[in-house]
């Protein structure tokens, strides 16, 4: 399976273009912005996007929705508690964000346990709330796609309305370390890890 990351936008949070070995089908998840950026990697590695999905509803990972759409005709996927975020631009915050206020509506909306599959691709769907209600992270072969819940030493935030440290922590305990030690973590900004490494040095797993 391929990962292609490309941090978009002027918060870098990272879009991931994902793909199998064997085929050009595959999926988006996170344009948060540079939408040409995102569009010209698509064309370069000729992919054939069939769905866009978020981690969760916030402005910096919605950005560049749109455009991506447009592009692709990919439906648009998030879990259910996070489509008032992806509906609402104050509450998504993009109102505040230098991109100004975007409201768009999902066209599949997920639960815990979903799978998305595409050809050899199958994208599971683990809700990981905290950081925002319907956050979730999808594990696709050896990998965790962690949104802003996990990052390379660090977890998200969770002072914004309707966020939880409680649900956070167990989130990252309980559903993400329960992975394999060579599990890879694409985080929603910053470097990739391995939940051994983050078992080892992120001070909010420890
Ligand atoms: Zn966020
Ligand atoms: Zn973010």
């Amino acid at each position: 399976m391929n990962v292609v990351r490309i941090p978009a936008g002027v918060y870098a949070a990272n879009c991931y273009l994902i793909y199998p070995e064997n085929s050009t089908e595959g999926i988006v998840v996170d344009p948060g912005g540079d939408a040409d950026d995102i569009i010209a990697k698509i064309k370069e590695l000729k992919l054939n996007i069939k769905y866009i999905i978020l981690t969760h509803g916030h402005g910096d990972h919605i950005a560049g929705v749109k455009e991506i759409k447009e592009y692709t005709n990919a439906p648009l996927a998030i879990h259910k508690d996070d489509e008032y975020l992806l509906k609402d631009g104050d509450a998504n915050l993009s109102s505040t964000m230098v991109m100004g206020s975007i409201e768009i509506s999902p066209d599949i909306l997920l639960e815990d346990g979903d799978n998305i599959t595409l050809g050899d691709l199958n994208a599971e769907v683990i809700h990981t709330p905290g950081h925002t209600p319907g956050g979730i992270s999808l594990k696709i072969d050896d990998c965790l796609l962690t949104g802003d819940t996990l990052f390379a030493g660090s977890i998200g935030r969770t002072d914004f309305p309707k966020s939880s440290y409680d649900a956070i922590i167990n989130s990252v305990k309980n559903r993400l370390m329960v992975f394999p030690d060579d599990t890879k973590v694409y985080p929603g900004h910053g470097p990739a890890s391995t939940i051994k490494k983050e078992k080892e040095t992120n001070p909010f797993v420890r």
